[in-house]
C-alpha cells in the first residue's frame, strides 16, 4: 500500500518545498495523508479540464504546479471559480498538492531543465538561496549561464520551439547583436528582469512579460525570449510523471493528455 504521505515525501526529493518562495503556497492543499494513492495525474493548472481528467481517471492526487488555492481562502463554495474546483476535488476524494516554486528552483526543477534545452554552460542561479538555508550552492531563483558561442535571436528561436512543445514564441526585437549570457525564468518571469540585468544577461528567457516589462528590457539592452507561460512550464509536468513512474512504479502516474495552453 502506498500512502499519499510516501508519495509526498517522494515529491519533496524531486521539488525540496524549502526551495519554494517565501511568498508562494507549496505542498499538500487538500487531502488526506494517510490515504492509500493508486494514480496519480500531473498538470500544470487545476481547472475544468484537469479536474474532468482525474475524475475520468480515478485520480487520487492531482500535482498541480501551480497552488489552488493560492490566497487564502475564508470559505469554500462554488460562488467562485476557486472554491467550486475545490469542491468537486475534495466531493470525488482527490488530494491536490502544488511544487510550484520549489521545482522552479530545484537542482532537477524547470529552470534548469530549460537551462539544459538551450545548452546553457556554467549554470548558477540568478538570485542564490542564502547559505544558510542548507541548499545545494546551485540552488535558488532562476538560472543564468552561457551559450558556448554567440548565437543569433532566429537560433535559439529554432532550438526553443524544436524541444518545447507548444511554444509560441516572441522576442522583444530592437537587439540586433547576438547572444550568449542567458537569463531563465519559467513562467511570468517578466517581474524578474531586473535580476537578469544585474546578472548581465544578453537576452533573458521566460514565459511571459508586461509591454512595460519589455520596454524596461529594450532600455536595457536585454533582448526578451518569450515562450508562453503554459509552454515555459507545462514539459517539466510531464518530466515530473516520468520521475514518479520511475520511483514508484506500483503507482500510475501520467501527465494530463487534455491541458491546452491559452497562452
Ligand atoms: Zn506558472
Amino acid at each position: 500500500m502506498t500512502t499519499l504521505q510516501s508519495i509526498l515525501n517522494t515529491l519533496d526529493e524531486l521539488a525540496p518545498l524549502r526551495m519554494a518562495e517565501s511568498w508562494d503556497n507549496v505542498g499538500l492543499l487538500v487531502g488526506d495523508r494517510s490515504r492509500e494513492v493508486h494514480r496519480v495525474l500531473c498538470c500544470l493548472t487545476v481547472t475544468d479540464a484537469t479536474l474532468d481528467e482525474a475524475i475520468g481517471s480515478e485520480a487520487d492526487l492531482m500535482v498541480s504546479h501551480h497552488p489552488i488555492p493560492f490566497k487564502p481562502v475564508s470559505r469554500i463554495t462554488a460562488d467562485s471559480t476557486t472554491g467550486t474546483l475545490l469542491l468537486r476535488a475534495i466531493e470525488h476524494r482527490i488530494a491536490i498538492y502544488s511544487p510550484h516554486t520549489a521545482w522552479d528552483n530545484s537542482e532537477l526543477g524547470i529552470n534548469a531543465q530549460l537551462a539544459k534545452q538551450i545548452g546553457l554552460q556554467n549554470v548558477r542561479p540568478l538570485a542564490p538561496f542564502a547559505a544558510d538555508m542548507r541548499a545545494p550552492l546551485d540552488t535558488g531563483t532562476g538560472r543564468c549561464g552561457i551559450l558556448p558561442t554567440e548565437t543569433s535571436i532566429e537560433s535559439l528561436q529554432n532550438t526553443l520551439v524544436k524541444s518545447i512543445p507548444h511554444c509560441q514564441f516572441r522576442h522583444t526585437h530592437s537587439i540586433q547583436r547576438g547572444v550568449q549570457k542567458v537569463g531563465i525564468v519559467c513562467g511570468s518571469g517578466g517581474s524578474l528582469l531586473g535580476l537578469a540585468i544585474k546578472a548581465g544577461c544578453d537576452a533573458m528567457l521566460t514565459g511571459e512579460a508586461t509591454y512595460h516589462q519589455c520596454l524596461e528590457a529594450e532600455a536595457n539592452n536585454v533582448a526578451l525570449l518569450l515562450v508562453g507561460h503554459f509552454a515555459s512550464e507545462s514539459f517539466a509536468m510531464t518530466a515530473l510523471a516520468a520521475h514518479l513512474s520511475r520511483l514508484h512504479p506500483e503507482v500510475s502516474s501520467m501527465a494530463s493528455q487534455r491541458e491546452y495552453s491559452l497562452f
